[in-house]
């Protein structure tokens, strides 16, 4: 039987409109036809993670993985489509469970220190949500904290201190002690070690790691890194201008990634041992998301683009056991 998913993301787009500037708005009191332009920051993306699963979430800047993230806890609402947990859909809740549900997903992001109050210290950073959420009382508060102080790894009598007393590495871990406070079941890390020092980040890394194994967390881990993801993932979806373009167990994907543009992000990485042959990194920028482009978004960068691609968006569809994949060259075989 296949494993419940405990985060179910069905069909989701967000949209985001640009407001008109000052002088179009004029021009258009007087006569002008000026539209607002959108931005479709992720457009029809499917994903279910199941309890204990790690997904890495991988793209270029601008193809909507972070977006995709927000609306995975709740900090987006999607413009269409339906998020599920645990199989309901979080729009049938009661007002009680949707807040249960909100405590239940939690963000950690790439900038700490931006995330961080700089005038709390990280005693009432820690205590704060888990005291106004009655998940404690004020009098259990400075025990509470020191708990998720060591369980991260940090020294419970620095409690007192402020954000900027501490380094890169300890901002990354009060980050996580804020989240794990609410005692979520599913955290997203939004290129949460993409800022550290390679040897911090395996330490956080391995920290997330141990978390998964003590407390049954469940990730959806973004980054632009395939190298961290290979590490820490169990499935690795990548993302293209606000589509899923390719899903695939970790293990497989590095074995034979299918999507040219997941093979061109692979070539982009030096010192990833997989088999790269005829693998070519990518060239070009990624096209503005104001206006993809028609067909397959990937066609103008893409090597092996055909007269189809420029026309028809090739679908994410099964190209083997719990591997998709949305190319037209799988059209093909
Ligand atoms: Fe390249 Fe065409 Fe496949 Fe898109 S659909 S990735 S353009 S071959």
């Amino acid at each position: 039987m296949t494993a419940k998913p405990i985060i179910e993301l069905r069909g989701v787009s967000k949209h985001f409109t640009k407001r008109l500037s000052l002088t179009a708005r004029i021009g258009n009191l007087l006569g002008g036809r000026s539209m607002p332009q959108t931005v479709r920051a992720v457009d029809d993306v499917s994903l279910a993670i199941t309890k204990g699963e790690v997904v890495g979430l991988v793209g270029e800047s601008g193809c909507g993985k972070s977006t995709l993230g927000r609306i995975a806890v709740g900090l987006h609402a999607p413009t269409a489509g339906d998020r599920h947990w645990q199989g309901k859909s979080v729009l049938s809740l009661s007002p009680s469970e949707r807040r249960a549900v909100q405590l239940a997903g939690q963000m950690i992001f790439q900038d700490a220190y931006a995330s961080l109050n700089p005038r709390l210290r990280v005693a009432d950073i820690i205590g704060e949500a888990p005291l106004a959420h009655g998940l404690i009382t004020a009098a259990a508060e400075g025990e509470y904290v020191g708990a998720m102080m060591q369980r991260v790894g940090l020294d419970p009598s620095l409690a007192h201190r402020y954000p900027h007393q501490f380094s890169g590495g300890q901002r990354a871990r009060i980050g996580i002690a804020r989240a794990l406070a609410v005692r979520p079941e599913f955290l997203v890390c939004d290129e949460a070690v993409a800022a550290l020092d390679v040897s911090i980040q395996a330490q956080v890394i391995n920290l997330f790691l141990a978390l998964r194994g003590d407390l049954g967390l469940t990730y959806l881990f973004i980054s632009h890194d395939l190298g961290v993801v290979r590490h820490i993932a169990d499935r690795v979806v990548i993302m293209y201008l606000g589509r899923v373009v390719e899903a695939a167990p970790t293990e497989a994907f590095f074995a034979s990634p299918n999507h040219p543009y997941a093979k061109a992000l692979i070539a982009e990485v030096p010192r990833l041992d997989v088999r790269r042959k005829n693998f070519v990194a990518v060239t070009g920028e990624i096209p503005s998301p104001l206006a993809p482009p028609r067909g397959c978004h990937f066609h103008p960068r893409c090597p092996h683009v055909m007269p189809k691609c420029r026309i028809e968006a090739p679908s994410l569809r099964v190209i083997a056991p719990d591997r998709f994949s949305a190319c037209h060259l799988n059209d093909q075989t």
